[in-house]
């Protein structure tokens, strides 16, 4: 695979009983970051992994039905994480960002969407479809929040169903076959099912030869791989498929425990994210 550069880098959290992240969890509320992938191709320029939190979501989730959304998952955007404010913490040159790539449309991942409108947003299609359908309310209770994706972005969109299908290296086994979705085997997407409607991972190889798979939802945290421990029935339920989600987590599980090199990073794991924040606030 041609190699790229990577930083996985915090914008944002929210505060969320950790028993709703996994079985078995405590009362206490957790502070869940929201992690964006900065990969650096060594042709294209910057793409982003997600966007994480950020002042839109506030405004999205003023009204009802939308608010509920808030007050079930409460996010704290600190003034460092602002957009402008926060590329400069990260010496991110916005120039230099080529586009944007979508795990799944929920909203503490697609919070920051309207700052790249006008770049390519390589996404799910079935996932784009879900945001723009059914009422509000229904929205809302599957974690959508149509505003923060700008309706001219759609024409930008790449959907990952019509890449290209190429096969993964082994130490991303058991997940053999990616969607290539630069054309030139750099970064490549795995489907990973069952979190929502569309919920892709991402696999790649960093400069130093590090295997990485972006898991996006499929996990919150590596512990529920180590532990092969899933959120309750009644958290991916609503949100997913939980049938779906188990499958996809044991497959998380064999690829741990049969690709000891191979960094699996959920989106909202802190402990995972420690080693690859770079040089910049590690
Ligand atoms: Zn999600």
């Amino acid at each position: 695979m041609k190699r790229v550069g990577f930083r996985w880098l915090e914008r944002g959290s929210c505060r969320h009983p950790e028993f709703g992240m996994i079985q078995g969890g405590s009362l206490c509320p957790v502070d869940f970051p929201a992690l964006v992938g900065v990969i650096a191709h060594p042709e294209r320029g910057l793409f982003l992994f997600d966007t994480g939190y950020d002042p839109a979501f506030i405004e999205a989730t003023g009204p009802f039905p939308e608010r509920i959304y808030r007050w079930t998952t409460p996010a704290s955007i600190g003034a460092g994480e602002e957009w402008r404010a926060w590329l400069a913490a990260h010496d991110i040159a916005e120039d230099e960002i080529a586009g944007l790539i979508v795990s799944h449309f929920h909203g503490d991942h697609v919070a920051g969407a309207r700052h790249l409108a006008g770049l390519p947003m390589y996404c799910a299609r079935v996932g784009l479809t879900a945001l723009r359908s059914g009422s509000r309310l229904a929205r809302v209770r599957k974690g959508l929040l149509s505003a923060l994706v700008p309706q001219t972005m759609e024409g930008q969109a790449c959907f990952f169903e019509d890449a290209p299908e190429v096969p993964l290296p082994s130490a991303f086994a058991p997940f053999t076959r990616g969607r290539d979705i630069l054309g030139d085997g750099s970064l490549l997407m795995v489907e990973l099912p069952g979190h929502c409607a569309g919920h892709w991972g991402l696999a790649f190889v960093t400069g130093e030869g590090q295997a990485v798979l972006l898991a996006g939802d499929a996990v919150y945290t590596s512990r529920a791989i180590t532990e092969n421990t899933p959120p309750p029935r009644y958290v991916t339920g609503m949100l997913g498929d939980t049938a779906t989600y188990r499958q996809t987590l044991a497959q998380l599980v064999l690829a741990r425990a049969g690709n000891a090199e191979l960094a699996i990073l959920p989106s909202h794991c802190p402990i995972a994210a420690a080693a690859f924040r770079g040089g910049d606030d590690a």
